[in-house]
C-alpha cells in the first residue's frame, strides 16, 4: 500500500499577506491568532487590517517552546474564545503549536511561516520539544493544515540565516526519501512512498542545488527574485511533500540525537540536519561525487560542514556516543535504512563527516 498526503492549499508570493482575511475567511469566524512578541511587531497590522470586516482576531502571544503546557495553555485559551479556527504566524515552533492547538480544538488550521527555515509547515505533524528545549516525541495529525500561506517579502526581510538552515533541512529530503525507495521503508503515513513523492524530494534537491546561492543573495538585499521564490517553494513546500510522503532516514534521527547536547540548542534544526545528512551520506557510503556536490553546496551558502560548527567541540567517543545511541532508538527513522546498524557505526560516520568537513574543499 502507498499514500501521500498534501496541505489542502498552499499560497505564496510576494505581498501575500495582505489577502489573509480573504484566506482566513474560507475557514472559520472567530480565529485564535498565534504570534511571536516580536511577530506582534512586525505582523499584527497587516494581519488585522487584511482582517476587518472579515473574521474577527484573537491575538494571543507564544511564550517560546512547543512543549505540552503551552498547548495545554493555548487550547484552554481558544476555548475560552470559543474560536473556530486556528492561525500560526512565525517560525517552526509556533506554526507546530498552533497545529497542535488546532487539533484538539477540533478546527482547521491555517499556518504562516514567516522564516523559511524548515519544511515543517506543510506536514502533518507537529515536533514536541520539552520546556527546556529537548526533542520529546512526535504528535501525528490526522490531517494536513487547511492552508499554508508564504509572504516571501516577509522571507526576504527574515535573517539570511532561517533561509539557509532551511536550505539545510531541504537538502535531506532527498537522500532520507531515497533511502525508503530503496528499502521499502514507510514513510510518515505508515504506507509506503509514492512515485509523485520521490519525483518531488528529488526535485526539491535540485531546486536547492540550482537557485541556493541566488535565493542567498537575495535575501541578504531584501529581495524578492525567482530563485529566491524557488527555495521557498523548496523548503516550505517541496521539503514538506518530500519527507512527509517520500520518508525519513538517517539525517534526522541523527539531528534528533544531537539535540541531546545542550551545546547544540542555539542552533536550527536545518543545521542540525545538515550534519546529520553529512553522516547519512558517508554511513550509507554515497558516492563521493555527490559528497563533493552537498559539501561544496553547504561550504558555498553558509550551512554547517564541522560539528564544532554546531557548538558542539567536544569529540570524544564517550562524550558523544550517547547521540548516536539516541538516534538509533527503536522509534527512530533512522531503521529506514536499507542495512542494520549499531550506535558505533553511526558515531564513526560522524566523526569521518567531521574530518570532512574540516577539509578544505
Ligand atoms: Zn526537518
Amino acid at each position: 500500500m502507498k499514500a501521500a498526503i498534501f496541505p489542502s492549499r498552499y499560497v505564496q508570493g510576494k505581498d501575500s499577506i495582505n489577502i489573509i482575511g480573504d484566506e482566513l475567511s474560507r475557514l472559520g469566524s472567530e480565529v485564535l491568532c498565534l504570534l511571536s512578541p516580536s511577530g506582534l511587531d512586525y505582523f499584527q497590522t497587516p494581519i488585522k487590517t487584511s482582517a476587518e470586516g472579515k473574521v474577527n482576531l484573537h491575538i494571543e502571544p507564544f511564550n517560546r517552546e512547543c512543549c505540552d503546557p503551552e498547548i495545554e495553555r493555548l487550547v484552554r485559551c481558544g476555548k475560552e474564545k470559543n474560536v473556530n479556527l486556528v492561525m500560526g504566524v512565525g517560525g517552526g515552533k509556533i506554526l507546530d503549536t498552533a497545529k497542535a492547538v488546532a487539533y484538539q480544538l477540533n478546527t482547521p488550521v491555517v499556518i504562516v511561516p514567516t522564516i523559511a527555515s524548515n519544511d515543517a509547515p506543510c506536514a502533518s505533524v507537529s515536533v514536541i520539544y520539552t520546556p527546556e528545549g529537548e526533542y520529546d516525541r512526535y504528535l501525528f495529525l490526522p490531517k494536513n493544515p487547511d492552508l499554508v500561506l508564504v509572504d516571501t517579502q516577509i522571507i526576504a526581510e527574515s535573517p539570511v540565516r532561517f533561509l539557509v538552515s532551511g536550505m539545510g533541512d531541504a537538502l535531506a529530503t532527498w537522500f532520507e526519501a531515497e533511502d525508503c525507495k530503496i528499502s521499502h521503508g514507510k514513510n510518515t503515513t505508515g504506507y509506503l512512498g509514492t512515485k509523485t513523492a520521490y519525483h518531488l524530494a528529488r526535485f526539491c534537491y535540485d531546486m536547492i542545488l540550482e537557485n541556493g546561492l541566488k535565493a542567498k543573495v537575495a535575501c541578504q538585499n531584501k529581495m524578492v527574485n525567482s530563485a529566491l521564490e524557488n527555495v521557498v517553494e523548496a523548503n516550505v513546500l517541496l521539503s514538506g511533500l518530500g519527507f512527509e510522503s517520500g520518508g525519513l532516514s538517517a539525517a534526522h534521527s541523527i539531528h534528533n540525537g544531537l539535540t541531546m547536547l545542550e551545546e547544540t540548542h542555539h542552533f536550527w534544526h536545518g543545521e542540525k540536519v545538515t550534519i546529520g545528512l553529512l553522516a547519512m551520506l558517508f554511513l550509507t557510503e554515497r558516492s563521493q561525487s555527490i559528497i563533493d556536490e552537498v559539501y561544496t553546496f553547504c561550504e558555498s551558502v553558509g550551512l554547517p560542514t564541522t560539528l564544532e560548527q554546531i557548538g558542539v567541540t567536544n569529540l570524544d567517543r564517550d562524550y558523544l556516543i550517547p547521540v548516536a545511541k539516541r538516534a538509533c532508538s527503536t522509534e527512530e527513522t533512522i531503521h529506514n535504512l536499507p542495512f542494520d546498524l549499531t550506535p558505533e557505526i553511526v558515531l564513526d560516520s560522524l566523526l569521518i563527516a567531521n574530518q570532512e568537513g574540516k577539509n578544505s574543499h
